[in-house]
C-alpha cells in the first residue's frame, strides 16, 4: 500500500497568523534579516503578548513590528519551527 503525499495538502496549511502556528503546534522562529539573530517563540505566549499590546496576529504585520534585540533592525522574517520530536 502506498499513500500519495501530494504537495497540495501541504499548501493547504496556511500560516498567515500566529494563531495558525499555535494550531499546527509549530514554534515561531524569528530571524533577523540584518544580523542573522534567531529566536524561537512559543506562539501561545506570543499571542498573549500581542493581545496585551493590541497588535495584530498577522505575520505580515508582525514582521514589520518586531525589532531585533541584537542590532535593532526591523527586518524580521517569521518562519515555522517544527518542534523536536
Ligand atoms: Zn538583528
Amino acid at each position: 500500500m502506498f499513500r500519495i503525499c501530494s504537495i497540495e495538502s501541504m499548501e493547504r496549511i496556511r500560516l498567515d497568523s500566529i494563531n495558525d502556528f499555535a494550531r499546527q503546534g509549530y514554534l515561531v522562529r524569528v530571524t533577523c534579516n540584518a544580523c542573522g539573530n534567531v529566536s524561537d517563540r512559543n506562539p501561545i505566549e506570543l499571542m498573549r503578548e500581542l493581545h496585551e499590546r493590541r497588535i495584530s496576529l498577522a505575520i505580515d504585520t508582525l514582521e514589520h513590528r518586531m525589532k531585533c534585540a541584537a542590532c535593532g533592525a526591523r527586518q524580521a522574517i517569521i518562519r515555522p519551527k517544527f518542534p523536536d520530536a
